[in-house]
């Protein structure tokens, strides 16, 4: 009990005999009054916790969206600023027995990425989420006009959903985003952030000026191109290794009112990948979004965009193909030149080479276009089919493989074993558009493709579709596709050498400098030897 008074619960801590874990939390639990060496914050919002979320904290923080791993943290932090979070970390380091921490966003990996294993879970969402008065000092939209600078401050907790809404009330909005808006800056800008509009604005890492973090000794820095750069750049597409994001600064546009949001099929994989290549070479004349789809032949097309009609007449294509392409784009727009977009999608239209008859197009404000994913979050929730194991598979594949994957994964591997819950994304990324400096790691061609493999499983036939992802893994070492994966997943330093190629040494030096103990984030698995 005094142990949840004191800001840190454990349902496991009595019963688990880590001891360096342990001897930390005892010391917090027996001293009075509170000793100014301790972290202070972590008192304050624990009884509020404890009311949300009763004694078996740490249950909530041992799984992830990916359902496919478990693992236990010893203790929870809700932090009630970076400060506290900065304390907890500066204690860790300064003890004899130091121990992990994760900053866990909404927990929206796959794989245990933002486990703490018998450590310490930081819950984010405790610097201020929700609430909408925290909420407001944690987005803050200054808009310096003088020096034409737009950007958003958004605390490294923030869903993206809200500081689109923040933004939104001040008529601007982040240029780069993500399909589903319900995931935290910090986690995302951890990864990369894409999206149909990283084409052009580059991911969203690509569309920073500057961060708050604090690193696994426990300092608070800010870092920006110029300023403490490599934390900067380390940081981006870091994988929380090098610090915990507590501020990103976020360059923002004017937000369009509208979006013509369009989706074309194609039966033939070589013109729908044409098409795609040949939108993202084009600028203002052509989509400011552009994604696609493949479509198998008991697949169900999306039907939040589809119409119930329009769906049908898609099935009996994709029964006679096989397999069938979407390529989906959107044009934003404002009210007052509305008249215009007919006129520039009729020009793109005649472009492209979909099949007749197989265009449809759909009319929707920005944040409605934006928050697509959730609209099917919501149908699915009650139908069970959201909170199931998710054995997904991301991976960035260079322009020049791309027939080859056709052939060995979309209309090999995947079509022979018909899974119909997948939802597969190939979406084509400029290379130009990412900077080399940051930690993530693409594919060496000046355009690559985003290739997600999105499954939904049960219980019982996940570790088979896991298998299928090994087997697709396996295809590409054999056929010398040289891929990279995104949101990686990797269990031996020599795999993960392998993955950040020339970056590796750089990686490991940042890592020595910002988080010598290898603190951070062990739930990634690059560092759990020392260093
Ligand atoms: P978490 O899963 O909580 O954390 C991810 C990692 O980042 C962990 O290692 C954690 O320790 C670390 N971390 C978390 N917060 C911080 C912080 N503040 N500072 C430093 N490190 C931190 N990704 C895309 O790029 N594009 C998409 O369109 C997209 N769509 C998605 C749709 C769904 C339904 C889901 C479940 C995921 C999607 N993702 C997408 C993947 C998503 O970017 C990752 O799951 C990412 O990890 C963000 O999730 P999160 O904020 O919940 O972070």
């Amino acid at each position: 009990m005094a142990l949840r008074r004191l800001g840190l619960m454990s349902s496991t801590f009595l019963v688990m005999a880590l001891s360096f874990v342990i001897s930390f939390l005892s010391l917090l639990g027996q001293l009075r009054p509170w000793p100014a060496t301790l972290p202070q914050g972590l008192l304050s919002l624990d009884i509020a916790d404890e009311l949300h979320y009763g004694p078996n904290a740490t249950a909530r923080f041992s799984i992830d969206y990916g359902r496919l791993t478990e693992a236990a943290p010893a203790a929870v932090l809700y932090p009630s600023s970076p400060d506290d979070i900065a304390s907890l970390v500066r204690f860790s380091y300064a003890s004899p027995r130091p121990f992990v921490i994760a900053a866990r966003g909404h927990g929206h990996s796959i794989r245990g990425q933002a486990f703490a294993p018998g450590g310490v879970v930081v819950d984010m969402a405790s610097l201020g989420r929700g609430r909408r008065a925290r909420r407001r000092d944690r987005i803050k939209v200054p808009l310096d006009v003088v020096h034409r600078l737009l950007y958003v401050d958004a605390g490294g907790e923030q869903l993206w959903i809200d500081v689109l809404r923040e933004t939104l009330e001040h008529g601007v909005a982040p240029r780069s985003w993500t399909d589903y808006l319900y995931l935290t800056v910090g986690g995302t800008l951890s990864n990369a952030g894409i999206s149909g509009q990283a084409f052009r604005h580059g991911p969203q890492i690509s569309n920073v000026h500057e961060l708050d973090v604090i690193t696994g000794k426990g300092d608070m820095v800010t870092c920006s191109r110029d300023v403490n750069s490599d934390l900067f750049y380390g940081v981006l597409g870091g994988l929380g290794q090098l610090g915990i994001i507590t501020r990103a600064r976020i360059a923002v546009e004017p937000a369009p009112q509208r979006v013509r949001w369009v989706r074309f099929i194609y039966t033939d994989f070589g013109s729908f990948i044409n098409d795609q290549e040949l939108l993202i070479s084009i600028s203002e004349e052509g989509f400011d979004y552009v994604e696609g789809q493949l479509l198998m032949k008991n697949g169900a097309a999306n039907s939040s965009f589809f119409s119930e009609r329009d769906s049908e007449k898609i099935k009996v294509l994709a029964a006679e193909f096989g397999v069938i392409y979407f390529l989906e784009g959107a044009i934003y727009y404002e009210l007052a030149t509305a008249y215009l977009v007919d006129q520039k999608l009729k020009l793109l239209l005649k472009k492209l080479s979909f099949v007749p008859g197989f265009a449809f197009t759909k009319d929707v404000s920005y944040l409605r276009f934006l928050d697509r994913v959730h609209h099917d979050e919501i149908k699915l929730r009650p139908m069970g089919l959201w909170d199931v194991p998710h054995p997904w598979l991301n991976l960035f594949v260079p322009k020049s493989r791309m027939r080859d994957f056709e052939t060995g994964i979309f209309r090999g591997i995947l079509i022979e074993n018909n899974t119909p819950m997948a939802t597969v994304l190939i979406s084509p990324m400029n290379r130009s558009k990412w900077d080399e400096k940051m930690s993530v790691t693409i594919p060496d061609e000046d355009i690559f493709y985003a290739i997600g493999i999105l499954r939904s499983a049960t219980m019982d036939d996940w570790k088979h579709l896991d298998d299928q992802n090994d087997e697709i893994l396996r295809f590409c070492n054999q056929a010398g596709i040289e891929f990279k994966q995104y949101l990686p997943h990797y269990t031996t330093r020599a795999d993960w050498k392998k993955h950040f190629g020339l970056k590796w040494d750089t990686f490991v030096q940042l890592k020595r400098r910002y988080d010598p103990k290898a603190l951070l984030s062990p739930g990634q698995q690059i560092f759990t030897t020392s260093l």
